[in-house]
């Protein structure tokens, strides 16, 4: 018999898998109890049922692995506090590699997860067979042991989590289709469904692989496509011990676990495909696809090699579950743009149930607090890019984020499928002058330039790549005479109206009621003084500013602002990104390059550092400014779209006698991490505030009206800090780091680089990251002091720490 429809609660979860069943009992331990899931049939009966079980905790980002150390957490207090077994069991995992490269990348890896306090130990192939003994290593380079992880049943857990929900006195509701989602000025309402509406304050879309199109419903795009995903389980394999650690073994897409008295052997394996990419049906339970042999079979028989008692047991079952990926391969986990208390955790990757439970924690924390309890920029729902709903996008794009999944992760790797998406207007001419194209959202963008005669393909590897030389030499033009960008692809937010200054000045933590032709380096901060934002704040004219973000920040900026207009103030936003092209020129030839090409005076005093105006340029104008993310002498060129084409051809002309040079985004990273300039996502982010980033010198303090974060900045100041983001140079010019290491002082885990780049001027890597002192107030000759460490690949590197960059710290240059 079905249950009665509640008219109200506070909070609707849509879906019953393990992700929604997580969210409302955290809800409910939070006190909010007042919680209903909603399930369209019967729990797990979606992609949960069928989950392998794995819980580990190697993963791509510092946030999803803290996830995961939640789900630990979770998984072994759940029978305490709810009476029911999750079916947890701590057996540790082995990461098998097969050469040298594989090898790096594992201990790369591990180092990583040494940042979040994850036991990772580098081991010799010997020492791995006397933890799996039938394992073949005789081909192996070494092996990663994660002791820590384990492995647990889904279907368990999460009727474990809906026995907690109705124990605290939540709300589960099975059989009841939600067929919408209600909202009134840009705010969750409730939700209907085929038995009827419940009034709602939050909705939170836990729907799994129906994710995408139930978003699409009520305008969320939530990029995400069903793949089919396989695994097999062995009959007994007679004496066969239990409890054997979890096997990954990336040489053959495979892994391994007990299962029962067999094994099963489950697989992310390339030449993967789409499910129903049309459309989830709408009956769809338990869903069990075709078996594929002539697709699985090789790769099982590979797997015979590395398991030889596979050749002898027999196949009890053959599986084949749909589950839902995403096009970067990161879930989706907080608040939608554009509409209020509306909340996503979906597009699990094939690890939903090891990140469930933390997920759903931290997601509960979330709409309880108002904020997120944890930095994970790199799963915020703001991220999607309209193009990436497309059902032809994603059906390319998700195939090859599950093929890629056991393949080495190489730093700088570009995805191959669905190329081609956005141009920049100048896209044609810099392929012709030798532009390799890296992607990011879609966008094509030049990384680096090869010379002629040079093949314009990436090579990867953890150490210097072939085109290392070929970005050093951008480099140098920038830094000893001039070079140009194409940087078009960044995001541009044009503001106006009546009140826009207002707004604006509540929003920036800056002081931007400058005088038209100014521009303002500010962070935008939430109420606890983290950074939301990291822009420029052009003003055009009296009710008209520009703010110029990032490619993959500017969605995110842009529902920010949105939101931070009030009730009767008269501002509008819009993206105008497309709009405007956008030529970086910097170099110490800056100057001499753009002089003779504009009537406009050039001159430090009559065009100062931080002035932004209109000038004219060959045949047309463009909006010249002088900033810089290189730490050098420049103007950033934005010009509208038709004239770009031709501002360029008039750069590069009048540039050849002077040098100029075409620089991509590999030598935009280097220049700007020798000058330490952050990067939001990377080096700061909602936790992270301006203070312990070191950029106190963009706050002003005593603007009058104040600003969103200043009392937080104020209690902060106050206390004094006890984190700050901290400059590294690697002593040993051959190592190489690229973000995530731990870092040491006098031999103690004190923090994590938040990105890295190798600094061709130094002649040495520079990175960023924060350390952490014992107490706030923490003196700032204590950062500095000490003996720093950086550890890569498992090895100890000797660094230098500073508080200011390594090059031209009194940024003299760029003001020259
Ligand atoms: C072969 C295979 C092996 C796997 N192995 C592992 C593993 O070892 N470890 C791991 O971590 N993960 C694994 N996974 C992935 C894991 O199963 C999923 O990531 C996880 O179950 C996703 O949970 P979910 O709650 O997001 O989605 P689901 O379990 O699909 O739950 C979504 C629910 O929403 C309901 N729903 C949809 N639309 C509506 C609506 N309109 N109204 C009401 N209800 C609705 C659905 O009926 C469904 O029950 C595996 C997946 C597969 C296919």
């Amino acid at each position: 018999m079905k249950q009665a429809l509640p008219h109200t609660a506070r909070v609707v979860v849509v879906g019953g898998g393990i992700a929604g069943c997580a969210v409302a009992y955290h809800l409910a331990r939070r006190g909010w109890t007042d919680v209903v899931v909603v399930e369209r049939r019967r729990l797990t009966s979606g992609t949960t049922w069928h989950a392998a079980g794995l819980i580990t905790q190697a993963r791509p980002t510092s946030g999803t692995r803290e996830i995961v150390k939640r789900s630990l957490d979770i998984f072994s207090s759940l029978e305490r506090d709810t009476g029911f077994s999750p079916g947890f069991q701590r057996t540790g995992t082995l990461h098998l590699a097969d050469g040298a490269a594989r090898w790096e990348e594992l201990r790369r890896q591990a180092s990583a997860a040494h940042a979040n306090g994850i036991r990772a130990e580098p081991i010799s192939p010997d020492e791995a067979v006397k933890l799996f003994p039938l394992l073949y290593a005789g081909d192996l380079a070494g092996a990663v042991y994660y002791p820590d992880d384990g492995r647990g049943n889904a279907t368990d857990t999460t009727m474990a989590l809906a026995g907690g929900i109705r124990q605290l006195g939540g709300q589960i509701l099975e059989n009841v289709l939600v067929t919408g989602v209600t909202q009134q000025d840009g705010r969750v309402t409730g939700v209907a469904t085929a038995d009827g509406p419940i009034e709602a304050e939050y909705v939170v879309n836990a729907t799994g692989m129906w994710g995408r199109e139930f978003g699409a419903r009520h305008g969320i795009r939530i990029p995400l496509q069903a793949l089919a995903h396989y695994y097999i389980v062995t009959e007994p394999i007679p004496g066969l011990a239990p409890g054997l650690p979890t096997i990954k073994t990336a040489p053959e897409y495979a892994y391994v676990k007990n299962e029962g008295a067999g094994l099963m052997v489950g697989f992310f394996e390339p030449g993967s495909y789409p499910w129903s990419p049309g459309g989830i049906p709408e009956d769809a339970e338990f869903t069990r696809l075709p078996e594929d042999w002539d697709h699985l079979g090789p790769f099982y028989e590979k797997m015979m090699k590395r398991l030889p008692v596979l050749a002898d047991a027999g196949i009890r079952l053959h599986f084949c579950g749909p589950e839902s990926f995403t096009p970067d391969g990161l879930y989706h986990l907080g608040e939608a743009p554009g509409l209020r208390n509306y909340f996503v955790a979906a597009g699990f990757n094939s690890i939903g149930f090891l990140s469930g439970p933390g997920a759903g924690g931290v997601l509960a924390d979330w709409i309880v607090d108002g904020h997120a309890p944890l930095d994970l920029p790199e799963a915020d729902p703001r991220r999607a890019a309209p193009h990436e709903t497309n059902r032809r996008f994603l059906e390319q794009r998700v195939s090859e984020t599950l093929d890629l999944a056991y393949e080495i992760h190489w730093p700088f790797q570009q995805r191959t499928t669905a190329r081609g998406l956005r141009r920049s207007p100048l896209h044609d001419r810099v392929a012709a002058a030798g532009a390799v194209f890296g992607e990011l959202l879609g966008w094509e963008r030049a990384n680096w330039y090869a010379p002629p005669g040079v093949g314009r393909e990436y090579d990867y590897s953890f150490g210097r790549p072939s085109w290392f030389e070929h970005s050093a030499a951008e480099h140098r033009a920038v830094r000893e005479r001039v070079g140009l960008f194409d940087t078009s692809s960044f995001g541009k937010l044009l503001v106006q109206g009546r009140d826009a200054e207002a707004v604006l000045q509540r929003v920036c933590a800056n002081n931007v009621a400058v005088p038209p032709g100014r521009i303002v380096y500010t962070q935008w901060l939430n109420e606890r003084g983290g950074i939301e934002a990291d822009v420029t704040v052009t003003r055009l004219a009296e009710r008209e500013f520009l703010v110029l973000s990032g490619p993959a920040t500017v969605r995110r900026d842009h529902d920010w602002l949105r939101r931070s207009i009030g009730d009767g103030e008269f501002v509008t936003v819009a993206d105008v990104s497309t709009a405007l092209a956008m030529i970086p020129v910097m170099g110490p030839d800056a100057r001499r390059l753009l002089q003779p090409l504009t009537d406009a005076d050039l001159s430090p005093s009559a065009f100062p550092f931080g002035a932004s105006r209109e000038i004219d340029l060959g045949f047309g104008f463009a909006r010249a400014t002088r900033i810089t993310y290189v730490g050098e002498l420049g103007w950033e060129l934005l010009i509208p779209a038709d004239l770009a084409g031709h501002v360029y051809d008039t750069l590069t002309q009048a540039g050849a006698a002077l040098g100029l040079r075409h620089a991509g985004y590999h030598a935009l990273d280097s220049l700007r991490m020798e000058k330490g300039y952050r990067s939001w996502g990377h080096d700061i982010s909602g936790g992270d505030t301006p203070l312990e980033a070191g950029l106190g010198f963009a706050v002003a303090w005593d603007k009058p009206g104040g600003f969103t974060g200043r009392e937080a900045l104020l209690r902060q100041r106050e206390a004094g800090l006890a984190r700050r983001l901290v400059h590294f140079a690697l002593a040993d010019p051959g190592a190489l780091a690229y973000h995530d290491e731990p870092v040491y002082r006098d031999g103690v885990l004190v923090g994590q680089l938040t990105s890295a780049a190798y600094g061709h001027t130094l002649g040495r890597a520079v990175a960023l990251g924060y350390v952490t002192a014992p107490a706030p107030g923490t003196e700032r000759s204590w950062f500095t002091s000490g003996t720093y460490e950086v550890e890569i690949a498992c090895e100890r590197v000797a660094a230098q720490a500073s508080l200011c960059p390594f090059y031209d710290p009194a940024s003299a240059r760029p003001r020259s």
